[in-house]
């Protein structure tokens, strides 16, 4: 059976770069997208597809007289769009939704060439979360008045963002920020800066006034220089602990406020009362969507010591159906990784692990196989860090306060899933596990209504919800006027 799934061709035509390549030939090189308009193109780099290992782009690499340029044009058009009714700015966040959906095509196979992900879940999760992302806001846009009539917005809102979900990271910052009366400057990943420009570009037909949203490319200079410029009230940061680490020192004592989303290496439990084919199905998915590029990747499975064995023959049978390879097919699980220095990353991390190794077999170039990894003890490098590509590790435990030491036994605490046919087992685990998500007989259940967001050295602070709109909001500053003291003075008695 395995020969005959082998060599069947897998389906429709690969999805079609037509439109995508059209709109990069137009607009290249890149300039920054500043005061609602693209600027001339300068020194910069090169942008390429991991899959082919071919350029797609030149940007430009921002300098701190860009963000300066960037944060002035934000600074100007704020006191405007926070004067509008709430559900003014919910028309725009409307209509930016709208203008996702309407180009969906466009932005997810600009980000799959960009990025190197599976097409399929560019089209179907990335975009249709991030046009979700913003009806939500557009919502709460609408209900702050009334909801929220003490607060007010920040200001500038610098943001931050990796490279992983590059347009699903900048919803979560821009549509919170606009909906809250802020305007932006957000700096994309050096890999994958596209779609954050294509959706610039795509602001102005939303009618967005210049300034509310402005681009600025480059590396992780260009994102220090907009961490450090004075006139940025909150910087909203997606990234590496490391890297989140440097910028609450940089943010600290300045009056900035401050989110940071950072790693993880969450937990994926799997007790023996589990339905351990839905388990392994939800497996597949926690660790191999997006090639396991993903924060809150359950890439540490503990599974109970009475079904292991068991378990972990379904799993390699499963991964031995994965199809690796051109993300652009439709039919393809796990794409590209999304850049060579990652790709090294990883297989230095691996080949340096002693544990048993799984391994399926996986085209050449940008890629790396889907890989499990037994034999490991609890304080093995690769039990505790964090890979970030297709590798999953796995250990046994006994009981279930055996599980809970496991899965608390790292620095992070993003995400975490547990299974288990006893709800009752499952509750309790549950807030035993120091995580920011816990899932039950799920992974990467992402909702805009939800707050998502990490404890311990995977973050604080929460995007998505009331909970992650308010993170944009403070209290008002009003000055309240005083009843004369007259008027405060006892009712006089009625008279008779
Ligand atoms: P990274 O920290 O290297 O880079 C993230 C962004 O920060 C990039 O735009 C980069 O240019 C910029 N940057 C780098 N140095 C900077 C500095 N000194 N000052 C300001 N900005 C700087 O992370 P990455 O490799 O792009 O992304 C992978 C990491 O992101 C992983 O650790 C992953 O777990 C994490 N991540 C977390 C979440 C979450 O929600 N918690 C989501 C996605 C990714």
């Amino acid at each position: 059976v395995k020969e005959i799934f082998n060599s069947m061709s897998y389906g429709p035509a690969p999805e079609s770069r037509t439109e995508a390549m059209a709109w990069i030939t137009q607009n290249a090189p890149f300039g920054h997208w500043i005061n609602g308009k693209f600027t001339d193109p300068a020194d910069g780099f090169a942008t390429k597809n991991p899959a082919t290992g071919t350029q797609l782009a030149q940007v430009t690499q921002g300098t701190a007289a860009d963000i300066d340029a960037a944060v002035k044009a934000a600074r100007k058009a704020q006191p405007k769009w926070a004067r509008l009714p709430g559900h003014k700015r919910a028309a725009y966040l409307y209509a930016l939704a709208r203008l996702v959906q309407k180009h969906s095509r466009l932005l997810a196979v600009t980000e799959t060439l960009d990025n190197g992900k599976p097409i399929r879940e560019a089209r179907d999760i990335d975009i249709p979360l991030v046009a979700r992302h913003f009806y939500y806001h557009a919502g709460l846009a609408q209900l702050l008045t009334s909801e929220q009539p003490e607060m007010e917005p920040l200001g500038v809102c610098g943001a931050v963002i990796p490279w992983n979900f590059p347009l699903l990271m900048l919803a979560w910052k821009v549509a919170p920020a606009l909906a809250a009366g802020n305007t932006v400057v957000l700096k994309p990943a050096e890999y994958t800066p596209l779609t954050a420009l294509l959706f610039a570009q795509i602001s102005r037909e939303a009618g967005l006034p210049p300034g509310v949203l402005n681009v600025v490319t480059g590396d992780g200079a260009t994102g220090a220089a907009l961490v450090d410029h004075a006139d940025v009230n909150k910087i909203a940061f997606t990234g590496s602990t490391e890297v989140g680490r440097k910028i609450r020192a940089a943010t600290a004592g300045t009056g900035k406020a401050l989110t940071l989303e950072l790693g993880g290496k969450s937990p994926y439990i799997v007790f023996d009362d589990a339905d351990l084919d839905s388990a392994v199905e939800g497996l597949v998915d926690a660790i191999w969507f997006n090639g396991g590029q993903v924060c809150c990747a359950g890439s540490r499975l503990l599974v109970q010591e009475g079904v292991a064995e068991r378990f972990h023959a379904k799993l390699r049978a499963r991964m031995d159906g994965l199809r690796i390879g051109d993300p652009m097919d439709k039919c393809i699980d796990v794409g590209a990784v999304v850049d060579p220095v990652q790709l090294a990353q990883i297989t230095a991390m691996v080949d340096a692990s002693a544990g048993e190794k799984y391994q399926i077999p996986c085209p050449e170039g940008c890629f790396y196989p889907p890989t499990l990894i037994t034999g490991l003890g609890a304080a093995d490098p690769l039990m505790q860090e964090e890979i970030f590509g297709p590798v999953l590790v796995s250990m046994t435990f006994r009981t279930p306060a055996e599980a809970v030491e496991l899965a608390n036994n790292t620095r992070y605490g993003l995400a975490a899933s547990i299974w288990t046919e006893t709800l009752n087992l499952a509750l309790d685990m549950a807030p035993k596990v120091k995580a920011g998500v816990i899932w039950i007989n799920g992974s990467n259940m992402f909702d805009a209504a939800a707050g998502f967001g990490g404890v311990r050295e995977s973050g604080f602070g929460r995007e998505g919800g009331w909970e992650g709109l308010l993170a944009y909001l403070r209290p008002k500053g009003t000055a309240r006027a005083l009843r004369p003291v007259a008027a405060m003075a006892e009712p006089a008695t009625p008279e008779v």
